[in-house]
């Protein structure tokens, strides 16, 4: 049968691993955020994650200056450069006080997105379980449906301190599960790991012979004075799990797509496995800029996140003036508040575009257990920021 009959002649009938994912929740808010920009609004979206601040000076000057050499113009290594990978084991030894052999416990990732969205393929067979937040990165869900899986969603809410409650998965999930997804400091809610938390993770992981994907997206997005840990620096957590990170949010750097995962041994050589029947690394001069990122100056973030910090001030008191109260995250770029009753998430996104022109990102794209919540992201210009808040104070457009 012609792979076009049941669909029409000329389009192509997706595979049910496409066909099955989940409708992508903000269509129809793209939608209505072109069609009031068409009607000649001035849209603010405070929606997306993407850091409006420059990569650093000297990153640059290293992407150019190894742009110049032909011999970076060729497929790079699969594994990386053997100094991208030292420059990362030195970078998390400087960091985090985490010892990892370069060769054996670092792969660099096309953003830290790309791995996430592969390690299923080299871990999780048709039918096996991962356990994930809800809400969270849309990734954790559907790198695992693509591979056949089954997500399971933990929730992370206000009652349990944004942690998901591990005793309370059921055993026959349990028994199915392979990996467990977290992410601390959290998109979307901006939650931190407590104290313990992540040795809990390791004890629960190693009982139910689990593979833990601890996601640090976020270490180094921070506000007053805090400095987020490792899960590597766990005692155990080498065994039973594999960090991601990555220099997008660290150095101001999302479109380079640059990261990293490391940790247990054999996962980063099942990964790379995967990987290097499916990509070819990343552009070497990218590479390099990775190298003077991680091994230059690192002072400068502190005035970054001084500037993250002064909206996220602004935010939070813009909101606590019209009646909402929101937790003051100690890292991430994200406000996570909770909408006015009587609004379902999404409503109270599409009044504030259609009344404010201001877009927020309503939670329930996060996962069910974000209806309620909105976020907004710091990754707006300070003038534009000012302006959405200007609008939600006064109500006026
Ligand atoms: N993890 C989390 C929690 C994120 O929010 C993001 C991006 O927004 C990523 C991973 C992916 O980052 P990248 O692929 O740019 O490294």
């Amino acid at each position: 049968m012609a792979a076009t009959s049941s669909a029409g002649a000329g389009v192509f009938r997706p595979a049910e691993r496409i066909a099955n994912l989940p409708p992508y929740l903000f269509a129809e808010a793209d939608r209505q955020i072109a069609a009031k920009r068409a009607a000649g609004f001035d849209v603010v979206s405070l929606g997306i994650g993407d850091p409006d601040l420059p990569t650093p000076r000297w990153i640059l000057d290293e992407l150019h200056r190894t742009a110049e050499v032909p011999e970076n113009h060729r497929y790079p290594d699969y594994y990386g450069l053997a100094e991208l990978r030292r420059a990362i084991a030195s970078w998390y030894e400087g960091r985090f006080g985490v010892a990892l052999h370069p060769d054996r416990e670092v792969v660099p990732l096309i953003g830290s997105k790309e791995g996430i969205a592969h390690i299923p393929f080299a871990f999780i067979n048709p039918g096996d379980v991962a356990l994930v937040p809800d809400p969270s990165y849309p990734v954790y869900a559907i790198g695992t449906m693509l591979a056949g899986g089954e997500p399971y969603m933990m929730p992370i809410v206000p009652s349990n301190g944004f942690l998901p409650d591990l005793d309370s998965i059921p055993a026959p999930i349990l028994a199915r599960a392979k990996l467990l997804w977290i992410n601390y400091p959290n998109n979307p809610t901006s939650a931190i790991a407590p104290e313990g938390f992540f040795e809990r993770v390791v004890e629960f992981a190693a009982r139910h012979g689990l593979l833990v994907c601890h996601d640090n997206a976020y270490s180094d997005v921070t506000y007053d004075g805090y400095r987020p840990k490792s899960f590597l620096q766990v005692p155990g957590a080498k065994e039973v799990g594999v960090e991601f990170h990555s220099l997008s949010k660290s150095y101001n750097m999302t479109g380079w797509r640059i990261g990293m995962m490391v940790g247990n041994a054999s996962v980063v050589s099942a990964v790379g496995r995967v990987k290097t029947n499916i990509d070819s690394g990343i552009f070497q001069a990218v590479q390099y800029a990775g190298i003077a990122a991680l091994t230059g100056d690192q002072e400068w973030m502190a005035e970054r996140n001084a500037i993250y910090q002064r909206r996220r001030d602004l935010v939070i008191s813009t909101l606590r003036e019209i009646g909402i109260e929101a937790p003051v995250p100690k890292a991430s770029l994200y406000i996570w508040a909770p909408v006015p009753s009587g609004q379902t998430s999404l409503s109270f996104s599409l009044k504030l575009l259609d009344e404010l022109a201001v877009w927020v990102t309503p939670g329930v794209g996060f996962g069910p257990s974000g209806e309620g919540f909105f976020r907004i992201s710091l990754t707006t210009p300070d003038s534009r920021l000012e302006e959405a808040m200007r609008r939600l104070r006064t109500g006026k457009l």
